[in-house]
């Protein structure tokens, strides 16, 4: 099996990549290095695996990625809600034109297609259990804040349209939080920042109130669930959630944090305004409803959170040190 991995120097891609070769499949990368890096990609040696240098909105560097290719994993976005923030337009473009070439490209490749999505397309819906059907309740689209999940949604309605005026056999998942070693900070996410600040001994810097709450998932039940559901039928032309069981608040989890790592720092709460730009609006909860893929795949994220902190701050460990391979082998450990 041939598969291509747009954003596959990514922090979830790169992982996809190594899950791939392993089963002995073929990987072709396309990455445009934005936000990826080919240090994720340092840990593996493979000969069949190949790496473009292209963004999904150049044509030609597209037809060139999928010469042959029987699957393609679409990660290729601009990611992270500081970067979103602070880059609306550029992330509109890739979010939006990216996926329809991505999908265009796949139909007249006859390939199938997994669409990777978010749960910010829920918005600031708190339900206890947010279904795939769930409403999505979006801010004003003004915010930029809201153009990620915008785009998003977009993207999954273009996938499920290629799904039924084309044949295109295409399934679409939400991945709520998933987090993991490799994930950088340097976008916002949570996880990675507050772990990098205990282990500098900074103060922990948790925004608003800190009782916004969210269900970590684990990269290492993440990626065997997405490549599962690309090889069912019966998600074609649908979308499944994937998240973690365990709801946190930003504030226990940083507690969690100094906890673990026996970390000297202290917390401090900082405004959103101060962390984003004025009128940021946050979402308080995003719980998953995660029956949907527990049916269709048997998905069960059994990776705890205590567990998650260690190997998170074990390969940041690691890729500080002067020899260090990247955080692929400190992933193989924790596997082995
Ligand atoms: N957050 C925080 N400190 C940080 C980065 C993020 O308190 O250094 C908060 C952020 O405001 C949000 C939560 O952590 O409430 C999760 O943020 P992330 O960007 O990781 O994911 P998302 O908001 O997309 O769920």
């Amino acid at each position: 099996m041939k598969n291509l991995i747009t954003g596959g120097a990514g922090f979830i891609g790169s992982h996809l990549t190594e899950f791939l070769l392993n089963r002995g499949d073929d990987v072709v990368i396309l990455d445009d290095l934005s936000t990826g890096s080919l240090e994720n990609l340092a840990g593996i040696a493979s000969e069949k695996l190949r790496f473009f240098s292209g963004s999904v909105l150049d044509q030609e560097a597209l037809q060139h990625a999928f010469t042959g290719v029987d699957r393609v994993f679409h990660l290729a976005a601009a990611v992270g809600v500081k970067r979103i923030v602070e880059e609306p337009l550029e992330s509109l473009r890739t979010n939006i034109h990216g996926t329809e070439n991505v999908l265009d490209a796949a139909c007249e490749a006859h390939a199938s297609v997994l669409l990777v999505s978010t749960s910010e397309i829920y918005g600031k819906n708190t339900s206890d259990s947010l279904s795939e059907d769930a409403d999505r309740v979006l801010g004003s689209p003004l915010k930029s804040r809201w153009t990620y999940a915008a785009a998003k949604g977009i993207d999954e309605s273009f996938a499920h349209a290629y799904w039924q005026s084309e044949g295109l056999p295409v399934a679409i998942v939400r991945l709520f939080n998933t987090v993991g070693p490799r994930q950088t900070g340097r976008y916002g996410m949570v996880v990675p920042n507050l772990i990098a600040q205990a282990l500098d001994d900074q103060p922990l810097t948790v925004f608003g109130d800190g009782r916004q709450t969210r269900c970590f998932s684990y990269v290492g039940d993440i990626v065997p669930a997405i490549v599962r559901i690309s090889e069912t039928p019966q998600a074609y032309g649908q979308a499944v959630n994937l998240g973690g069981k365990r709801e946190i608040s930003i504030l226990e989890l940083a507690e969690r944090i100094i906890a673990l790592l026996g970390s000297q720092s202290t917390i401090q709460l900082v405004p959103y305004e101060e962390a984003y730009a004025d009128g940021f609006e946050d979402m308080r909860r995003r719980v998953p409803n995660n029956a949907k893929a527990a049916a269709m795949v048997g998905f069960d994220p059994a990776t705890e959170l205590d567990e998650i902190i260690r190997s998170v701050a074990a390969g940041m460990e690691d890729s500080r040190r002067p020899d260090s391979h990247g955080y692929a082998e400190s992933r193989m450990q924790l596997h082995r």
